[in-house]
C-alpha cells in the first residue's frame, strides 16, 4: 500500500481543518488534509460571528475570504410577532471584531480550501478516513479514493475536524449524550427576484415563530438567501404528516407574520434537507497524538451561531498547542485544551438553555431597552466568550434567569398592581 509521512493530518476541510491547517503551514509544519468530498459542496452554518474573524486573520485566510465580497453582517435582527431587538456588534463590551459574513458555505469552505491548496498544503478532495491505528503518539491511518484505491498515512498527531463525520468519535468510542433537548432544523436556499431595498433586505433575522420555534432568514450577496426553521424535533416532524421537508418549511414559513409575505410561495433552490437531533457530544476532546475539533467534539445549537466559531477557535488551539509541545515545553491538554473550550462552550450552553425557556427572550424584547445589559450580551453573541471582565460571562449560570424572573414579577406586579 502507497505511504505517506506527515507532521499532522487534518481530517477535514471545513472552517475548522481549513484554520488548523493553514497555522500549522504558516509556522512550517508538513500537514496533510485529507476531505472526504470534492468542494464545493453544501453544508449548513452560514451565520458566523466576529470571533472567527480573529481565527481567519490570525490563519492568514482572511484576504481570500474578503475577496469573495460575503454580505456583511455587523450584527442580528431577532423579531417576535411586533416586538423587534437588534443587536450591533459595534456597541459590543468587549474588545474585538465588530462585523464579519453571512456565507453561502459551499462557497466560503471551497475559497478556504483553494487558499491552502494555493499556499502549498497537500489537500487531498474525494478521500475518506476509513481507519486509524496509534502506537504511542504516532498514527497510521488509511483512507481511501472514490476508485477503492487505499493509502496509508503516517502522522506524529491527528487534528479530526471532520465535523459531523465524527471520524475518531466513532473509531475510538468518543460519543456522549448530549446534554440538551432534541431539537431538529429544515432549510434551504431561496433566489429572491424581489428583494426589498438596503438593510431590510440584508439584514440577518431570526423570527421566534413560538418560544421553541424559530425561523432563520440569511440573506447572501449572490442574491439568494438561506431559510431554515429550528424547533423541538417532535415539533419539526409535525410539520409534515409525511415527513415531506419542502411542505414542512412551507408550513414554517406560512407561520411567521413578519415573513410571509417575502417567502411565501417562493421556489426553493433545492429540496430543503432536514437535520435531525443535531447536538453532539464527546467524552473527551483529545488523546495521545490527537485533538478533536469543530463539530468532531460539540455542537450545540444555531441559535447564536456559535458552530463555526467554536470550530475555528479549537482548531486553531490545537494547532497552537501541538507547537508549543513540539518547541518542547509542556502542554496541559486538558486546562490548556479542554477547560478553556469547555468554558466557551457552557456560556453559549447557558444562551441556549435560555433561549428555549424563554427567559432570554423576556431580557432581548423587555421595554425599555436596558443598553448596559445589551451591549454585554452583545459580547456574547459576537462570541467574546472568554472575557470574564464581562458580567454576562462570568455570571452566566445565574444573570439571565435572575434578570428575567425579576422582569417577569414586574410585569406581573403591573398586570395587576395590588
Ligand atoms: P464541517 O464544516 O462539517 O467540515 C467537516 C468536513 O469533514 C466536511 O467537509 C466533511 O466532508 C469532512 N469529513 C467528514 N468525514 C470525513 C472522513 N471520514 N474523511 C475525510 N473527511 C471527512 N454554525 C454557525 O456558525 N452559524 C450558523 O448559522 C449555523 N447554523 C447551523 C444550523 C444547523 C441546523 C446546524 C445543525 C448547524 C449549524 N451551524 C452553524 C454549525 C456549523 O454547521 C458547524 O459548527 C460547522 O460547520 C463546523 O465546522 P467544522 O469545520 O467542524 O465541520
Amino acid at each position: 500500500m502507497q505511504k505517506e509521512f506527515v507532521d499532522v493530518l487534518v481530517i477535514g476541510a471545513g472552517p475548522s481543518g481549513c484554520v488548523s491547517a493553514a497555522f500549522l503551514q504558516q509556522n512550517n509544519v508538513k500537514v496533510k488534509v485529507v476531505e472526504k468530498t470534492h468542494f464545493p459542496r453544501l453544508v449548513v452554518g452560514e451565520s458566523l460571528i466576529p470571533r472567527v474573524m480573529d481565527h481567519f486573520e490570525a490563519a492568514g485566510l482572511l484576504d481570500c475570504l474578503q475577496a469573495m465580497n460575503f454580505e456583511k453582517k455587523w450584527g442580528a435582527r431577532f423579531i417576535r410577532g411586533e416586538q423587534i431587538c437588534v443587536f450591533d456588534f459595534s456597541e459590543k463590551f468587549s474588545e474585538g471584531w465588530d462585523w464579519t459574513w453571512q456565507v453561502p458555505r459551499a462557497d466560503f469552505d471551497n475559497a478556504m480550501a483553494q487558499e491552502l491548496i494555493r499556499k502549498g498544503i497537500d489537500l487531498e478532495f474525494g478521500s475518506e478516513v476509513i481507519a486509524v491505528t496509534f502506537e504511542g503518539k504516532k498514527s497510521i491511518t488509511t483512507i481511501k479514493d472514490q476508485d477503492g484505491n487505499e493509502k496509508e498515512i503516517h502522522a506524529n498527531f491527528i487534528i479530526d475536524s471532520s465535523g459531523y463525520g465524527r471520524v475518531l468519535p466513532r473509531l475510538l468510542d468518543l460519543d456522549a449524550p448530549s446534554g440538551l433537548s432534541p431539537h431538529s432544523s429544515i432549510f434551504t436556499h431561496v433566489k429572491e427576484a424581489n428583494r426589498p431595498q438596503g438593510q431590510e433586505g440584508t439584514m440577518i433575522s431570526f423570527d421566534i415563530l413560538e418560544t421553541e420555534v424559530w425561523l432563520w432568514v440569511i440573506p447572501f450577496s449572490n442574491g439568494n438567501t438561506s431559510l431554515g426553521v429550528v424547533g423541538p424535533t417532535d415539533f419539526i416532524n409535525s410539520l409534515s404528516e409525511n415527513q415531506n421537508t419542502k411542505e414542512a418549511l412551507e408550513k414554517a414559513i406560512s407561520l411567521s407574520d413578519y415573513y410571509v409575505n417575502r417567502f411565501g410561495g417562493v421556489p426553493f433552490l433545492f429540496e430543503p434537507v432536514k437535520l435531525e437531533n443535531y447536538s453532539r457530544s464527546v467524552k473527551q476532546m483529545y488523546g495521545t497524538g490527537y485533538a478533536l475539533t469543530g463539530n468532531s467534539t460539540e455542537f450545540l445549537d444555531p441559535v447564536f451561531s456559535s458552530g463555526v466559531a467554536f470550530a475555528t477557535e479549537s482548531g486553531m488551539l490545537a494547532a497552537k498547542l501541538y507547537l508549543k509541545e513540539t518547541a518542547g515545553e509542556l502542554v496541559n491538554w486538558e486546562t490548556e485544551y479542554t477547560a478553556y473550550m469547555k468554558s466557551g462552550i457552557n456560556v453559549f450552553t447557558t444562551y441556549v438553555k435560555e433561549w428555549y425557556t424563554g427567559n432570554l427572550q423576556t431580557l432581548f424584547f423587555h421595554q425599555p431597552e436596558n443598553l448596559d445589559v445589551k451591549r454585554k450580551i452583545c459580547a456574547v453573541l459576537a462570541g467574546y466568550v472568554w472575557d470574564e471582565e464581562n458580567p454576562f460571562v462570568k455570571k452566566h449560570e445565574n444573570v439571565i434567569k435572575n434578570m428575567a424572573y425579576i422582569l417577569n414579577m414586574e410585569a406581573e406586579k403591573q398586570k395587576s398592581p395590588d
